[in-house]
């Protein structure tokens, strides 16, 4: 098995075939194989990014910053770039549940001898 290198596995790399590409920050259209791996050395828990061309634009990454043109694109697993709802919804619950985990820690300590409110309620018998 060949290790693929950090800029292969990004999830946000350029397709392999290239698709006329615009970028939210520039504003400009290119062709994606214009977007080029940027190493980076100073985030250690990030080894680098796909990096918008344009000099002086910090767009990263084909389907963040960088988008395709043409709203019926569809990747190399035949999916539709625009279509990703679903991927979109599953993150807004797994912050939200994050959110509720704070406040009820922030609860907790705030409440001091009293019991958190989820906990009564957990109580009751139904
Ligand atoms: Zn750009």
């Amino acid at each position: 098995m060949v290790e693929a290198s950090p800029a292969e596995r990004d999830p946000f790399r350029p397709p392999t075939v290239p698709v006329i590409v615009h970028c939210l920050h520039c504003d400009q259209e290119y062709e994606s194989y214009l977007i080029h791996w940027v190493e980076d050395a100073i985030e250690s828990d990030s080894p680098g990014f796909w990096c918008c061309p344009t000099p002086g634009c910090d767009g990263k990454g084909f389907g963040f910053d960088i988008f395709p043109i043409d709203p019926d694109y569809r990747d190399e697993h035949g999916n539709l770039m625009w279509m990703e709802d679903d991927d979109d919804e599953d993150y807004d619950e797994v912050d939200e549940y994050v959110d509720r985990e704070r406040e009820v820690e922030d609860r907790e300590v705030d409440a001091g001898r009293q019991p958190p409110v989820e906990d009564a309620e957990d109580d009751i018998p139904w």
